[in-house]
């Protein structure tokens, strides 16, 4: 792909996943923060609900306005990308934001609507400009006469081209939630996770599924789900007071994740494609150097750079957004 988009005429190419990286940096931070508060007996926003599938987070503003300070503030891959695109990136090259245009890559029609959002801009220049689906991506590699099978593989540039495993299994379902939980722990006990597979929150059945974690004895019960109709049940849940006290949340718009995402080329219904793709990014995290966001160097040279920590006040500024209540679906 990266081949591809230099021949279409894009001058950068970057990775998406290190900015899912990026985002595990920050939402594990609010997990935690979170957590750690409602243990102390301390006021906060319990179960925490995780942010990066717009589609989600519009059927929330919609449909259940007085609970958004559930879902965690930290923004998705392509805003994030966007966002940091816009200020870093845009500082290092010496260039003016507006002079920059950001397309972004995604397996969503959903995210074409995100990239509109005003709180996800300056000045009237949005961070993400454009943003097409991979199918589109596909269309336009054929219209652009490229023969994609024999593109030598190329690397994507620096320094928003590495990224993790954790960041590539969060196209499934449980994906999001098993990486954040890779930080968390190594965070929360300061401990080498050595097994880093979290197998209870995998998610085969696209579907809801309860996991508990223990994390040295705390005991965190999480929900993974995706589908709407399954989104609403748990919202019917926290409505009737959260009974079996979730502490965390996971929930994708598209049964079984992005690689069901309404962009994503057609399957006409063989669940077969589906398994096929969540086990090649299973398999691809499996053969990544490196599996925890927090290890990724340039998320490391990133905070060291500019940001300062996860959760600091810049992070806050170029990483984190806020919802407002939308009327109609
Ligand atoms: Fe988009 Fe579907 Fe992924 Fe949500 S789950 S981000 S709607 S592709």
């Amino acid at each position: 792909m990266a081949a591809a988009l230099r021949r279409i005429g894009f001058d950068r190419v970057f990775d998406t996943d290190f900015a899912a990286d990026l985002t595990i940096m920050e939402e594990s931070t609010e997990l935690l923060d979170r957590v750690t508060k409602f243990l102390n007996g301390e006021k906060t926003s319990l179960p925490l609900m995780t942010s990066c599938c717009p589609a989600w987070i519009r059927f929330i503003e919609s449909q259940y306005p007085e609970y958004l300070d559930l879902p965690s503030s930290a923004r998705s891959p392509q805003a994030m990308f966007g966002s940091i695109a816009k200020s870093y990136l845009a500082e290092k090259m010496g260039i003016d934001r507006k002079d920059l245009v950001v397309v972004s890559v995604m397996p969503c029609t959903s995210k074409k609507y995100e990239s509109s959002r005003s709180e996800l801009g300056e000045d009237g220049d949005q961070d993400t400009n454009i943003s097409i689906t991979t199918r589109e991506l596909g269309a336009l590699i054929r219209r652009m006469n490229i023969n994609f099978d024999n593109l030598e593989d190329e690397d994507f540039d620096e320094p928003l081209g590495e990224s993790t495993g954790a960041s590539v299994i969060f196209g499934k379902a449980g994906g999001v939630m098993e990486a954040a939980l890779r930080t968390a722990y190594e965070t929360m006990t300061g401990e080498t996770l050595e097994k880093v597979e979290f197998e209870d929150v995998r998610e085969a059945s696209y579907g809801i599924k309860v996991a508990h974690v223990d994390i040295k004895g705390t005991t965190l019960n999480l929900v993974i789900s995706s589908g709407l109709a399954n989104a609403r049940a748990i919202m019917e849940e926290i409505k009737a007071g959260n009974p079996n006290n979730y502490h965390a949340i996971e929930i994708m718009a598209c049964p079984g994740g992005c690689i069901n995402g309404g962009g994503q080329p057609y399957h006409h219904g063989d669940e077969s494609v589906l398994f096929a793709r969540q086990q090649a990014l299973l398999k691809e995290d499996e053969g990544k150097a490196i599996r925890k966001s927090h290890e990724n160097p340039a998320i490391k040279k990133l905070y060291e750079e500019y940001l300062g920590k996860p959760g600091s006040e810049k992070a806050h500024h170029l990483l984190h957004t806020h919802y407002t209540e939308k009327t109609g679906y």
